[in-house]
C-alpha cells in the first residue's frame, strides 16, 4: 500500500492513512492575488486557466507567439497577449501550458533568462521536470498544479460554480511559500471546490502516462475497437455494436463517477453482475496484467518519454499516421451518423 507522507486520517477498514485533502477554506486567494501570473500557451488547459484566473481577480497575461492561431481568441475573451518571453520577464508566476513536447524548447528560447530570484514556475503536469528536460536554477520556486480533467471541462465547472480536482506538487521551494502559493493558485482555477491533493513531481507523472496508456485513453479504446470489431464480424448490425460498445459506456462510467464500482453493479440487472465477475476476468488476463506492469516500467525507466521526444524532434510520424488510420475505423462513421440523430447530443467532430 502505498503510503504518502503528507500526514492525513487513518481508514481503518484498509490500514490505509487517507491522504490530506485541500478544500477552498484551507486556501488563501490573496497570495496568488498579489502576483502576475502569465499563461504560457491557450489550447485546452490554458484557456481554463487565464479565464478561471482572470475570473477569480488575479492578473494575468497570455504569453503566446506572434503567430499563434490562438491570440484571436485570448484577446476576444479579453485576456492580455504577450509574447511568450515579455510574458515570462512580466510576471512573477509562470505557468507553463503548452504541448509537452515542445515545451523544453520553449522554455529554453522564452521563459528560461526571464526567470528572476522569488519567481515561481508552474506547471500542470510533471513530465519535463521529472524526465529532465527542464532543469530550473536553484532559485526559482518550482511548483505543479495539475487538474485532473480536460480544460473545457475546467472552464465549464468553474463556471457552473464547481471544480474539477486538482494535484499539488512542489518541485523546490526556496521562498518557502510553494504549498500555500500552489493551494491559492489551485483555488483560482475552481480546484479547491473538488479538491486538491499533494503529490509529487515523480508520482504525477508516473500515474498519469499509465492511467492514460493503460486505462482511460489506450486501454478503453482498444477495448471499444476490439469489442465493437467482434459483434460486427459476428455479423451484428455495426449500429448495435456502436450503441452496445461506446455510447453505452457513458452510462456505465457515470454509475461509476457517483458511486464506485459497488453502485455500478448494484444499478445493473443480476445477469449482468454474474457476466461482470464471471468473464470481466476473461478478457483482462494475467498477461494482460503483466503487460500493464511492463507498461509501468517503461513510463519509470524514462524509456516511453525518450521514445515520445524523439519522435517529436521527428515530427511525430506514428502519430499522424495512427490518427489518420484510426479516424478511418468503421466505428467512427457509424457513430458519427448516429449521433447526428440524438438531440439531446452537441455533436462533436475532431477537425
Ligand atoms: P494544447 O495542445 O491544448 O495547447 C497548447 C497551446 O500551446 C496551443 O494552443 C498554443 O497556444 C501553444 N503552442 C502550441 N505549440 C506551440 C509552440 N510550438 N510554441 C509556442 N506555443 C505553442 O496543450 P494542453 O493539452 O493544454 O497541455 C498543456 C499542459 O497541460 C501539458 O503539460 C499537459 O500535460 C497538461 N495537462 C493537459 C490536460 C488536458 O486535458 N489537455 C490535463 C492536465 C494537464
Ligand atoms: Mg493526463
Amino acid at each position: 500500500m502505498l503510503r504518502l507522507s503528507f500526514g492525513g486520517s487513518e481508514d481503518s477498514t484498509h490500514n490505509h492513512v487517507m491522504a490530506t485533502i485541500y478544500y477552498d477554506k484551507d486556501c488563501d486567494l490573496g497570495l496568488i492575488r498579489a502576483r502576475k501570473v502569465a499563461v504560457i500557451g491557450y489550447g485546452s488547459q490554458g484557456h481554463a486557466h487565464a479565464l478561471n484566473l482572470r475570473d477569480s481577480g488575479v492578473d494575468v497575461v497570455v504569453g503566446l507567439r506572434q503567430e499563434s492561431a490562438s491570440r484571436a481568441a485570448a484577446e476576444e475573451a479579453g485576456l492580455r497577449v504577450l509574447a511568450p518571453d515579455e510574458a515570462s520577464a512580466w510576471a512573477n508566476v509562470i505557468m507553463m501550458l503548452v504541448p509537452d513536447q515542445v515545451m523544453g524548447g520553449i522554455y529554453a528560447e522564452s521563459v528560461q533568462s526571464n526567470l528572476e530570484p522569488g519567481d515561481t514556475l508552474a506547471f500542470a503536469h510533471g513530465f519535463n521536470v521529472h524526465f529532465g528536460e527542464i532543469a530550473p536554477p536553484e532559485e526559482i520556486n518550482v511548483i505543479m498544479v495539475a487538474p485532473k480533467g480536460p480544460g473545457h471541462l475546467l472552464r465549464r465547472t468553474y463556471e457552473e460554480g464547481s471544480g474539477i480536482p486538482c494535484l499539488l506538487a512542489v518541485y523546490q521551494d526556496p521562498s518557502g511559500t510553494g504549498r500555500a502559493l500552489g493551494l491559492s493558485y489551485a483555488s483560482a482555477i475552481g480546484g479547491g471546490r473538488a479538491g486538491i491533493l499533494e503529490t509529487t513531481f515523480k508520482e504525477e507523472t508516473e500515474t498519469d502516462l499509465f492511467g492514460e496508456q493503460v486505462i482511460l485513453c489506450g486501454g478503453v479504446s482498444e477495448l471499444i475497437k476490439a469489442s465493437f470489431e467482434t459483434l460486427v464480424e459476428a455479423g451484428y448490425q455495426p449500429e448495435s455494436a456502436y450503441f452496445e460498445t461506446l455510447h453505452e459506456l457513458k452510462l456505465i462510467v457515470d454509475l461509476l463517477y457517483e458511486g464506485g464500482l459497488s453502485w455500478m453493479r448494484y444499478s445493473i440487472s443480476d445477469t449482468a453482475e454474474y457476466g461482470d465477475y464471471t468473464r470481466g476476468n476473461r478478457i483482462i488476463t494475467d498477461e494482460t496484467r503483466k503487460a500493464m506492469k511492463e507498461v509501468l516500467e517503461e513510463i519509470q525507466s524514462g524509456a516511453f518519454a525518450n521514445e515520445w521526444l524523439a519522435q517529436a524532434r521527428e515530427g511525430a510520424p506514428v502519430l499522424h499516421e495512427q490518427r489518420a488510420a484510426n479516424r478511418a475505423h468503421q466505428i467512427e462513421d457509424v457513430g458519427e451518423e448516429l449521433r447526428k440523430l440524438m438531440p439531446f447530443l452537441d455533436p462533436k467532430t475532431a477537425p
